[in-house]
């Protein structure tokens, strides 16, 4: 074939790429410095918790060389199928389409020794030849580094934005900076960074434990002025869930409400950089004598902490309805509230800020609400679930 036919071929596929993408509200590269800090892990979760919420998710795994989507969906083996000269995607479930360079492999386990243009080859590919449709979401899991796959990304598709997954060590945290000046040379914004591997909270005490010292990730975002979307634990659920091809939505606690978390804030980041103004937050604490009640049900009042650009602009303290099963999440709901932060709280009224699209930090010490705020807005008031303890004065922490 002359230049000019593989010219014309080469635009003919870019037209495909751009027709797609047109069609793809929000595309988003995962991305690490280093190996191994569970960059897939959350890339694949993303795309899980997306879809749960709703939206039309598409999931792409670009990692040529270490494809591990594939086998933490539990779709090992799979085959992508071919009709109509489309790529048919793995429909996961609804909402969630997959494709893994792994389902073009005669053997799973068969390492893919590939160079530079065949790999551009290939990811062009998946985005031009594959019936993806039209998506709200596209999540792409690239390799670590900043080789040939994410640059084609970055070159490629128009309008992406990256998630930056690191672990607290330093020797990753070394490796993240080069991604954020990766970032910023092919002008791809940086949707958020995110802490992989941040700390162990014990399952047979629930207390939290720094193996690694933990924050590094938040303060290397901090310094780079990029948002940190939030840290999950170490948990040994998430590997037994990543072996049996589930997603961290399928654990209870914790992890799962971690995660969640991060998706909220990342949701939230989009909503920012739509509006182009910082969110506006209205945070919900319930009281008790000036300080938060671990009570939610029962407590005397809710302050009600409104925040902008990340100041507290206004607070009141508004006296709740009386307690009825889903009578206060509802009320705090109706109030405008963002956030809500509690000591514990019962699964019903959990399931009734979700929603209505509150997010909910649970394990909150007492304090007062401007104190807990500002540990909020800092990433320093950690979730330690929302688990509620049953006293045994018979109170408990209501709307169950
Ligand atoms: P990467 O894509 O960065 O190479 P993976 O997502 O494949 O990393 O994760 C590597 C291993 O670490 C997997 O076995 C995964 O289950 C495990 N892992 C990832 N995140 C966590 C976590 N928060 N807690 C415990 N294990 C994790």
């Amino acid at each position: 074939m002359g230049c000019n036919s593989q010219d014309q071929e080469f635009d003919k596929q870019s037209q495909k790429i751009n027709e797609f993408l047109q069609n793809v509200e929000h595309k988003i590269v995962v991305m690490s410095g280093k190996g191994g800090v569970g960059k897939s892990t959350v890339a694949t979760n993303l795309a899980v918790f997306l879809s749960n919420q709703g939206y039309k998710v598409g999931l792409l795994d670009v990692d040529v060389h270490g494809p591990s989507i594939a086998g933490l969906l539990g779709l090992t083996g799979l085959r992508l199928n071919i009709i109509d000269d489309l790529i048919q995607p793995y429909q996961y479930t609804d909402n969630l389409k997959v494709v893994s360079i792994q389902g073009m492999l005669d053997q799973p386990d068969d390492p893919l020794i590939w160079r530079g243009p065949v790999k551009i080859g290939i990811i062009r590919q998946f985005l031009a030849d594959v019936a993806w449709g039209p998506l709200d979401y596209l999540i792409i899991d690239s390799p670590p580094g900043t080789g040939d796959e994410p640059l084609t990304v970055a070159q490629t598709v128009t309008g992406c934005q990256a998630v930056i997954v690191t672990t607290p060590q330093e020797i990753a945290l070394a490796d993240v900076r080069k991604s954020i000046k990766f970032c910023q040379k092919v002008n791809m914004p940086i949707l958020g960074m995110i802490e992989n591997m941040s700390g162990f909270v014990c399952p047979d005490c629930g207390n939290r434990h720094e193996i690694f010292k933990s924050g590094g990730g938040e303060k290397t975002a901090v310094a780079g002025n990029i948002t940190f979307l939030g840290r999950l634990p170490i948990d040994p659920g998430v590997v037994a869930a990543g072996d049996a091809g589930r997603g961290i939505d399928s654990l209870i606690g914790h992890t799962k409400e971690a995660m969640q978390h991060i998706v909220d804030t990342m949701l939230n980041q989009f909503n920012k950089n739509q509006k182009g103004v910082d969110l506006k937050m209205k945070i919900a604490i319930p009281l008790a004598g000036g300080k938060l009640c671990a009570h939610f049900g029962h407590c005397e009042q809710f302050a009600i902490v409104t925040v902008n650009d990340g100041n507290i602009v206004a607070q009141e303290k508004l006296t709740p309805p009386p307690h009825a099963p889903g009578v206060i999440p509802n009320w705090v709901a109706d109030q405008g509230c963002t956030d809500i932060l509690v000591g514990g709280m019962g699964e019903a009224a959990q399931d009734i800020f979700r929603q209505r699209g509150v997010n909910v930090l649970g394990g909150a010490p007492s304090d007062t609400p401007e104190n807990l705020v500002a540990l909020y807005l800092r990433g320093e008031l950690t979730d330690a679930g929302t688990t509620c303890n049953h006293d045994h004065e018979g109170h408990d922490c209501g709307n169950h």
